[in-house]
């Protein structure tokens, strides 16, 4: 199993990435990564720091930025996070980490698409980062917008914006589905939660990358909602990201090819 991953990993490093990545990114880390649970507890940590006001800024001096110059983000950075654009959502900040700690992709609605799931297969075999976070966020503009658009509150969109609106569709129909009782704002913070296992199970579905890290015990991967009105952030429990990962490997239509043709 361990040549195969190799094997797929060589290719993904020759067919996409051969400019921003060398060979020897594919060696693990000189120093250890700690394991899925410890970066957990680092995240918590971090954030805990930050919502109670005792942030300590850790990794962002220059001495820091000198280091990201010299060595391998590797050997240092511990989690691949994907979060929403929001400026209220400023990542490192909310977890009170610094320089080359972590990897992260930000696009509105924090939805994965192709982009998005190359670079958490980025972030997973060159930056070995053994914890994946998809974090949403309490009152999420995209996902307010869709909701709305669903609810017959249209409004025109700028060009490229329903590219994006498409990936936040089925979440929240499948929200209107589960909670036909609740109406106007009351079904936002479902849609927003739903939307995050929606990410989770798209990223199993299209990434065999993803799902053998994680069946490998290399990988775990995490649902997670912060509070703008707290600054805390939610973790979800592992079990969710298990059940959605045996449903992906029991369906038929999960993507099968690890690397492009
Ligand atoms: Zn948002």
């Amino acid at each position: 199993m361990e040549h195969v991953f190799i094997l797929i990993a060589i290719l993904l490093a020759s067919l996409f990435f051969s400019k921003s990545a060398e060979a020897g990114d594919l060696l693990p880390p000189k120093t250890p990564k700690p394991s899925s649970d410890e970066v957990l507890k680092i995240l918590k940590n971090g954030n805990k720091r930050f919502y109670t006001g005792k942030s300590i800024y850790p990794n962002t001096d220059t001495a820091r930025m000198l280091l990201a110059n010299s060595e391998n983000q590797k050997e240092h950075a511990y989690a691949t996070i994907v979060s929403c654009s929001d400026s209220r959502v400023p990542v490192e900040l909310i977890l009170d980490a610094g320089i080359m700690d972590i990897f992260v992709v930000r696009i509105a609605g924090n939805i994965c698409h192709n982009n998005e799931i190359g670079t958490i297969e980025y972030g997973l075999t060159y930056v070995h980062t053994p914890l994946l976070v998809i974090l949403g966020h309490t009152q999420c503009g995209a996902i307010t917008a869709v909701t709305h658009a669903l609810q017959g509150k249209e409004q025109k969109l700028a060009k490229n914006i329903p590219h994006l609106v498409d990936n936040i569709i089925p979440p929240v129909k499948k929200t209107f589905e589960r909670h036909p009782d609740l109406s106007g704002e009351e079904i936002i913070p479902y849609a927003i939660e739903e939307n995050i296992w929606h990410v989770i199970e798209t990223v199993f579905m299209r990434s065999p990358v993803v799902r053998h890290f994680v069946a490998d015990g290399k990988v775990k991967v995490v649902g997670a909602m912060y509070d703008l009105a707290t600054g805390k952030i939610e973790w979800f429990p592992f079990d969710k990201t298990d059940e959605i990962l045996a449903k992906v490997e029991a369906s038929p239509d999960k993507e099968a090819e690890a690397f492009a043709s």
